[in-house]
């Protein structure tokens, strides 16, 4: 048995907002993205993205899907459970001690340059956003400077790192760039031995490389079911890789795994993919195999302790092209449903509509709505909302303001499609476009605060106008179940929190951001 007093041989961890299950939505994880402003550190830490649970032994119960799958390649590679600890980053000093030898550490968002980071720290300002703190936090542990290991970092967002020149800063030993697993092992086994490593490695995804799977739960019951896209949006890095699918066989395995740690008290599945609706199809124009996807969520919804089962990602023209489809996978998804709409069972899924402009559709991004033509899209996207909503299917989607050249005439398209989709119930996130790493577009500029026109203005406003009116009955009643209380909150302090904001932005930063504050606690 290994002495817990002198560390564990192999430490993984993330940072504190990514070692949360923020009360159990992972659409609630955006909020990572956010600056903290006054609030203390320790009250978010606490109420915002409280620590998961731990085990017995003190590692964590769950942790990013990511992290599981470096756990499972260094458990099928010659280390064995006693040497590698999954914790949380408050349990570091447990486990790192003089023994330790590597942290290996997984970050999607490090220095918060991701779109929510990017775009909601420079609207709402009140400081770095909450994902790059924790980092930095992680990274300055006192364990870690004080028994000096090897720090590893890799992850979705550690080309953050090295565009920002930060691993010199943040101690990176060596990092570790792309979503492979080449190299993974031998830089660890190099770390345990004491020698040198490479200050980057490439570890390219590859189609036919299988991981391991899962020994342990991971956050949300993540299981990856599909890898990849092929429609080629040139601001997005899934792009780059062609659609592979996880077999079914793997996927059941995989849930298995998560449902047996979770025990009789049962446990969430979100299905990792950024298409739900094209598993299993092998269509060039992007036609779905109804068959597939219905076998895929019947198999996961028979598994014994499987409470709920949630799509991360979703495209909209496959609900054009097989609305039976949608209407048989949200008959299985309502009966295992994860949230709700003013107590109404509901599915949700994120998908992009990303903007209304045709011009642009066919710039960047023509064969999203495929099998459809670019100028169809704004009537995919309207129609595809009707039949979801039909079906309790109320969609998280996300805009994009600033794509390279975008005018106001493509502003214009965007307003007047969100002008069609005010009927039906989503959740619309206006994001700013950045030009992450390995996307097409990575050497084009960023949108940037001060690029926002009136126009842009109104389009964000629009958008969030549209959330509070759907949602905020919702979000306070499912947090507050005193009628009284829910009233006060609601009608009192809910505006007055906004006359404050409001006077806060108009003197210290933006009278249009304070306008925004004002006007959206008044959407009735
Ligand atoms: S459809 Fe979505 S995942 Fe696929 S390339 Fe476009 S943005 Fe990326």
């Amino acid at each position: 048995m290994a002495d817990r007093t002198q560390g564990t041989k192999i430490v993984l961890t993330a940072s504190a907002t990514e070692m949360s299950e923020f009360g159990n939505s992972q659409f609630i994880a955006f909020v990572g993205g956010f600056a903290s402003g006054p609030v203390p550190k320790w009250i978010i830490r606490k109420f915002l993205y409280p620590p998961v649970e731990r085990t017995a032994n003190g590692k964590a119960k769950v942790a990013p899907y990511g992290l599981r799958k470096v756990e499972a390649v260094l458990l099928q590679n010659g280390f064995s459970e006693e040497d590698v600890a999954v914790v949380h980053p408050a349990d570091l000093s447990q486990f790192v001690g003089p023994n330790t030898k590597a942290v290996g550490i997984s970050s999607m968002d490090p220095s918060g340059m991701g779109y929510v980071s990017k775009t909601y720290s420079s609207l709402v300002g009140g400081g770095e956003p909450m994902n790059a703190v924790e980092f930095k936090a992680l990274a300055k542990h006192p364990a870690i400077l004080r028994h000096n290991p090897k720090v590893i970092v890799g992850g979705f967002g550690s080309w953050q790192l090295e565009r920002k020149r930060l691993t010199k800063d943040f101690g990176v030993d060596c990092l570790v760039m792309g979503p492979g697993q080449e190299g993974i092992v031998e830089v660890f086994k190099k770390a345990v031995a004491g020698e040198a490593l490479p200050q980057r490695i490439r570890s390219p995804a590859k189609p036919d490389e299988e991981f391991p799977l899962i020994r342990h739960a991971a956050i949300h019951g993540a299981v990856e079911i599909s890898k990849g896209c092929g429609r080629n949006c040139q601001f997005c890095t899934p792009t780059v890789l062609k659609k592979v699918d996880t077999p079914l066989e793997t996927i059941v395995k995989e849930v298995e795994v998560t449902a047996r740690e979770c025990g009789e008290k049962g446990t969430q599945i979100t299905l990792v993919t950024e298409d739900i609706f094209l598993y299993g199809a092998t269509d060039k124009t992007f036609i779905p195999n109804e068959e597939a996807v219905l076998k895929l969520v019947k198999s996961v919804a028979s598994i014994p302790n499987v409470q709920a089962i949630q799509p991360s990602h979703m495209s909209l023209a496959p609900v054009v092209c097989k609305p039976d489809m949608i209407k048989q996978v949200a008959e299985v998804l309502i009966e295992h449903s994860w949230y709700n709409h003013n107590g109404k069972p509901i599915v949700t899924g994120e998908t992009g509509i990303e903007t209304g402009s045709v011009r642009l559709m066919r710039k960047y991004m023509a064969g999203k709505m495929l099998p459809y033509k670019p100028e169809q899209w704004q009537e995919i996207v309207t129609q595809a909302f009707g039949i979801l909503n039909d079906n309790d299917w109320y969609p998280l989607a996300t805009l994009i303001v600033g794509l390279p050249e975008e005018t106001e005439d493509d502003v214009q398209e965007t307003l007047s499609l969100m002008d069609d989709l005010k009927g039906y119930n989503a959740f619309y996130v206006p994001l700013f476009f950045v030009p992450l790493e390995d996307c097409l577009l990575m050497n084009t500029r960023g949108a940037e605060l001060d690029s926002i026109t009136k126009m842009r203005w109104e389009f964000l406003t629009r958008c969030w106008e549209y959330n509070v009116r759907i949602w905020r009955n919702t979000f306070l009643g499912n947090r507050i179940s005193n009628p009284t209380l829910f009233k006060a909150v609601n009608q009192g302090a809910i505006p007055l929190a906004a006359k404050v904001a409001q006077k806060y932005y108009e003197l210290t930063r933006d009278e249009e951001i304070g306008n925004v504050i004002w006007k959206l606690a008044n959407v009735v």
